[in-house]
């Protein structure tokens, strides 16, 4: 290894560690010691010493966690030892009848206490680590086979992907050679309605409930759309390799949970070691009375006899179930109550949402009295008529659903529900796309569409105006101030004084918020239009991609669909969009009212190697003096013609001669052309 290689080894490892103690600080401790400006300083300087030394990139490196590239399916690997399932236990007699079966086979279990973790409602995980290396992660599957997805879990940045204490570290209760610890991948409640906001918003399907949105984030073949969901990890057990007879440094399993915590796996604080199963009922009601304040799904708790011993001599039932461990279920928030009524929501994109009015109900110390109804599929499948009893369901902070009807409960006087032909809005026939189940209005000009489409573009992640609002829209739209986007960017302070709450500083404000959202970034424009299939990801790679509105308008779906991370689907939607002749108007006023159109320089330089100089010396490999030169400038650096102070790097061939003593001498990074290639690359990809 060459001097210059060494240091910049030495110099990777401090940055890789500096960055994971910032992660496990920020997300499993919860206290960040580092601005988030200083973070993306070392992730770039990591990813820069990498894209110059491909040889340093190791597994346990925080570069791995974003872009890699989409699979094209995800591989069956088989878990170290059966991921098991558990038994129900639905009443505390059905829990005492668990440990009177238990203390027939092995009496000291009544004496040797009980923990109970809760149990969320995510999906079970498997990750493989050797020597203390994150080396693989996997879904439950059946329980042996699960699908490999640990690029996707590489994503969840307060999974360690180093143990803590593992080699050159070695601590007392190393983590053994190899294992896997097992847990929840979950999506916080506050994660999954903002998520679901955004993809309504953006005209796609809403997620029904956190854990299908943690396993369909989970299971994507793009772990960059992985990366972009808000997943989070607890762990609670440590499966040692059974053929490697390594014995775990804990006996009980607060201490497997305490050891994990030590190598630093994020694990639920709430938790309970108990003495005795009472102890443990009285626990588990306390959990499920506080169960609201917590921002995940539970549907109970996990009880765990403590004693690790006690596990082998306890058995598994059929090899699928665990006599050491119950889980003990809460009754779900459920409520029955009359479904009085059943109306739509227009949405931005024309979808028509159906819902449920509902005679109020309280479930789980809230009154419901709406309830999402999905689409009209649903309601059908279900069979719900206008007027049955039907069974409401409500979990944590999730909009409640309608699970069924009872149709015990008819009484003939029930009427089924028609699907509207018409847009209740606007009255214009709706359309049903015949691959999806909901169903548009397709009228550009509905005033329902017209008013959620503002409502977007004003919104935080779009145009981010504050102050325009859902009210102040509407206000806007009433005075006939604003029929389109194009048009906010019109209006006066004295336009708005005639409106209700208005003063002379509110409407200057309200102008002035409009006034500064003309230089967001293209890609919020374009996420702020609303295109169908255009999220805010999406809206990012078009942007970085094709630099201005024009190139985009002007892309082909072939190249649209030619952009990594971009689907045929959104790529023919972006493409119909701006083929729409009043789309391509409404382009041209945002233009001449001074939206910027264009995506800035310095997000351009993180595809190329804007800001970066070069010298180039001696004979490439492959490249001319000249090619390497229109390489550089193509990919946005600039080349010089010798190395001064200012010089980032040097691309270095054979025969370099002095050029190559002097940036040694002022400790300038030396490239070879590989290195510099991947160097292009290794920025394209941020
Ligand atoms: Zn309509």
């Amino acid at each position: 290894m060459s001097g210059d290689l060494a240091a910049a080894a030495r110099r990777a490892a401090e940055l890789r560690r500096g960055i994971e103690q910032a992660n496990y600080e920020y997300y499993v401790l919860d206290a960040p010691t580092l601005s988030d400006a200083d973070y993306d300083r070392l992730l770039r300087e990591l990813k820069a010493l990498e894209g110059a030394h491909p040889e340093l990139v190791t597994p346990d490196s925080p570069t791995q966690r974003v872009g890699a590239e989409p699979a094209s399916q995800l591989e069956k690997v088989r878990h170290l030892a059966p991921l098991y399932s558990l038994d129900n236990a639905f009443e505390a007699d059905e829990l005492r009848a668990w440990e009177d079966r238990n203390a027939r086979i092995v009496p000291e279990v009544r004496q040797g206490g009980y923990v109970v973790e809760l149990k969320i409602d995510g999906l079970a995980v498997a990750l493989l680590y050797e020597d203390g290396v994150l080396v693989r992660g996997a879904t439950r599957g059946n329980g042996t086979i699960g699908e490999d997805v640990t690029r996707n879990l590489r994503t969840i940045r307060e999974i360690p992907l180093r143990l803590e204490g593992a080699p050159p570290r070695r601590l007392e209760g190393a983590p053994p050679r190899r294992l896997e610890v097992r847990g929840e991948v979950y999506m916080p409640i506050s994660g999954f309605n903002q998520l679901n906001e955004r993809r309504a918003a953006a005209g796609e399907a809403t997620f029904a409930n956190p854990r299908n949105a943690a396993a369909g984030s989970l299971r994507q073949l793009d772990p960059r759309i992985t990366a972009d969901r808000p997943l989070r990890f607890f762990g609670y057990q440590i499966q040692p390799d059974p053929e490697a007879r390594e014995r775990l440094p804990a006996r009980t399993q607060a201490e497997v949970l305490d050891l994990l915590t030590r190598w630093r796996v994020p694990v639920n604080p709430e938790r309970r070691a108990c003495r005795e199963l009472d102890e443990v009922i009285a626990y588990a009601a306390q959990v499920e009375r506080d169960r609201e304040r917590l921002d995940y799904a539970i549907d109970g708790v996990v009880v765990k006899v403590a004693r690790l011993d006690l596990w082998p001599e306890l058995g598994v039932v059929g090899e699928r179930e665990p006599r050491w461990s119950v889980a003990y279920k809460f009754a779900p928030d459920l409520a029955t109550t009359r479904l009085l009524a059943i109306e739509i929501n227009v949405g931005r994109t024309g979808a028509l949402n159906p819902y449920a009015v509902l005679e109020p109900v309280e479930i789980g110390g809230a009154t419901v009295k709406l309830a999402t109804l999905h689409n009209f599929e649903d309601i059908a499948r279900k069979d719900l008529r206008v007027g049955d009893t039907v069974l409401v369901k409500r979990a944590g902070e999730v909009i409640p659903q309608v699970v069924a009807p009872i149709t015990e409960k008819r009484t003939g006087q029930e009427r089924r529900f028609a699907p509207p032909e018409k847009c209740p809005v606007c009255g214009t026939p709706v359309e049903r796309p015949t691959d999806e189940v909901m169903a548009y209005c397709p009228n550009g000009s509905c005033p329902a569409r017209i008013f959620w489409g503002l409502v977007h573009f004003a919104s935080q992640d779009a145009m981010d105006i504050r102050g325009l609002g859902e009210r102040t829209t509407q206000q806007l739209l009433d005075a006939g101030l604003v029929r389109h986007f194009a048009d906010l960017y019109r209006i006066r302070p004295e336009d708005l004084l005639r409106l209700e709450g208005f003063a002379e500083l509110s409407s200057r404000k309200l102008v002035e918020a409009i006034e500064s959202s003309k230089t967001r970034p293209l890609a919020r424009v374009l996420y702020a239009l609303g295109i169908r299939h255009v999220g805010v990801h999406a809206a990012q790679l078009l942007a970085r991609h094709f630099g201005t509105m024009e190139a985009l308008a002007a892309a082909p779906p072939q190249e649209l669909a030619a952009v990594h991370g971009i689907g045929e689907t959104t790529a023919e939607a972006v493409a119909a969009w701006f083929g729409r002749a009043a789309n391509r108007k409404l382009i041209e006023r945002l233009s001449r009212a001074g939206v910027n159109l264009m995506e800035p320089v310095e997000r351009a330089a993180r595809l190329a190697l804007s800001g970066l100089t070069f010298v180039i010396t001696g004979t490439l490999p492959s490249m001319s003096r000249k090619e390497a030169t229109a390489f550089i400038e193509r990919h946005g650096g600039r080349v010089a013609g010798a190395v001064t102070r200012a010089t980032d790097y040097l691309v270095a061939g054979e025969d370099p001669g002095s050029k190559l003593e002097r940036a040694r001498e002022l400790g300038i990074r030396i490239l070879s052309e590989s290195e510099l290639r991947q160097l292009a690359l290794a920025r394209a990809d941020e």
